[in-house]
């Protein structure tokens, strides 16, 4: 199946007179005819025995999202923060480092370089137009994986994904990637060499603005056999003794995510907010195409106007990430652009007061176009220097163009942009 059918059609198929749409399993337990079926869940999770890691809702949706990423398996989180959390510490303990790109979500910058911290596991920030040399120098005997994001929030830099892959594998580590602006539908970044991805599922997955969610995919793909992964090739004590990848294969990785993690801290979505995040996935193909078509339009508005200094959009053909743009996301680069005001901070504001249609929220990546000062708001904890090498400026604006009618929107950007 191809995306717009994979979107519709995967991760349920009714029984015989069964309800045409996976229904709300609104229940923390299911029942079995014997204890000895209970016990086998125990050796072998193959159906859902507890809702705090696994509900039949959730499992068709993450079983629509490994197919459209072209993964061997998926677990949902109840955020998006909660699946960078997990996909870190699936793979490192107090004493391990990871490497990741600097131009990344303010929450996450936040997740590693202080929360993590605290426990004890290190992120080694680089610059992701470092050269594959420099970036070489940057690991260390204990760093077990490798991070960036896909089309990064809000830098909007493009990550040269084959490159990061190649670093990875070539210490035998494996590459997370944040595909969360991209989605599967512009990039599938197993097919560059990545080995896991996540998402927040709060932006275009679920696209309507209506609950917080996450997501791990794994692509099944990475041997974690090669001596540097002993949790995943030595008995687990906490699970009566199994070896993930001796019982579970190519699962090895999502299987120890929810039999460890999900299983011990319980960040799981609700049934409900799965059955909401899947009409999301129902039309995201459809949607993905048309933030392109108009976020291309409103970049070339912005870049044709003498009140604003720079666009940012990897879309247009200027743009520093142009060629980056065409390998990784040929069918464009989603609905996100960042413009740098004229005027600084003071001009940001009064601009982003200025608009009617557009709406001011601490959102992106949503159905309506909504905009964002990230310097005042969700970047607001990090320093000066931080936030230079998040790439934020104090003018900038994150414009997260929607799906209303275009004309619209330049209409209010227009308007906007009069006396700023
Ligand atoms: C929003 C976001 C997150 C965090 O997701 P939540 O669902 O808000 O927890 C992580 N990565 C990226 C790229 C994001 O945009």
């Amino acid at each position: 199946m191809r995306d717009e059918t994979i979107c519709l059609h995967a991760g349920y198929e009714p029984d015989d007179g069964g309800p045409g749409v996976m229904p709300i399993v609104q229940s923390t337990t299911y029942r079995f005819e014997s204890t000895e079926h209970i016990g086998d869940l125990f050796n072998m999770p193959t159906e859902c025995m507890y809702s705090r890691f696994a509900n039949p809702t959730v499992d068709a949706v993450e079983k629509k999202i490994a197919e459209l990423e072209g993964g061997v398996a998926a677990m949902c989180t109840s955020s998006g923060q909660a699946a960078s959390c997990f996909s870190i510490l699936n793979l490192c303990s107090a004493g391990d480092s990871f490497i990741s790109t600097s131009t990344i979500y303010g929450g996450t910058v936040n997740l590693f370089a202080v929360t993590l911290k605290k426990l004890g596991i290190e992120c080694i920030f680089v610059d992701s137009d470092a050269s594959p040399e420099e970036l070489q120098a940057a690991i260390k005997p204990n760093t077990k994986a490798v991070f960036g994001e896909t089309l990064a929030n809000p830098a909007l830099s493009v990550l040269d994904i084959k490159k990061f892959a190649d670093l990875a594998h070539s210490n035998g580590i494996p590459l997370i990637v944040d595909n969360t602006f991209a989605t599967p539908i512009l990039c599938k970044p197993f097919d560059f060499g990545a080995d896991i991805v996540i998402h927040s599922t709060s932006k275009y997955m679920d696209g309507h603005a209506l609950q917080i969610g996450g997501v791990i995919v794994d692509s099944g793909n990475f041997d974690w056999t090669n001596g540097k992964f002993p949790e995943f090739t030595e008995p687990d004590e906490s699970y009566h003794g199994i070896v993930y990848t001796e019982t579970f294969g190519k699962m090895a990785y999502i299987v120890k995510a929810r039999m460890q993690l999900m299983r011990d801290l319980g960040a799981y979505p609700a049934a409900h907010s799965a059955f909401l995040l899947n009409l999301g996935l129902e039309t995201l193909s459809i949607r993905m195409e048309r933030y392109c078509q108009n976020a291309v339009r409103v970049a070339e508005y912005f870049k044709n106007s003498d009140k604003i200094e720079s666009v940012t959009y990897p879309g247009l053909e200027d743009d520093k990430y142009n060629a980056l743009a065409k390998k990784y996301l040929p069918k464009g680069t989603s609905g996100v652009i960042s413009i740098v005001i004229k005027g600084g901070k003071d001009a940001a504001i009064r601009f982003m007061d200025n608009l009617n249609l557009a709406k001011k929220e601490v959102h992106v990546a949503d159905i309506r176009t909504c905009v964002l000062h990230p310097a005042s708001a969700t970047h607001r904890q990090l320093t000066d220097e931080q936030l230079i090498a998040c790439g934020i400026e104090p003018g900038l604006i994150r414009f997260s163009v929607g799906l209303e009618n275009l004309d619209d929107i330049i209409s209010d950007i227009e308007q906007g942009l009069g006396n700023v």
